[in-house]
């Protein structure tokens, strides 16, 4: 996987909308040996927790984070 299409993948990862299993197979293992886009998806995540703040004033990001990687990891399992 190129890291053009990691960061597709990542984008729909954070937004929930990553469904395919194979995708998300792929993604992880591009994760695994990609130190940049391992750094992606922390930047991604904390996109997503400040627009998720500022819209919905509610503290979540700790629980997002923790969701996502927790998936993560079940997925390279
Ligand atoms: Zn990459």
């Amino acid at each position: 996987m190129t890291c053009v299409r990691a960061e597709k993948y990542l984008v729909a990862l954070v937004d929930g909308e990553l469904h395919s299993t194979w995708r998300k197979r792929a993604l992880c293992r591009h994760l695994h040996q990609c130190a940049a886009c391992r750094q992606s998806l922390l930047v991604q995540l904390r996109i997503k927790s400040m627009l998720h703040a500022s819209i919905q004033r509610e503290k979540v990001p700790a629980t997002l984070q923790y969701a996502i990687q927790k998936r993560l990891a079940e997925e390279m399992n």
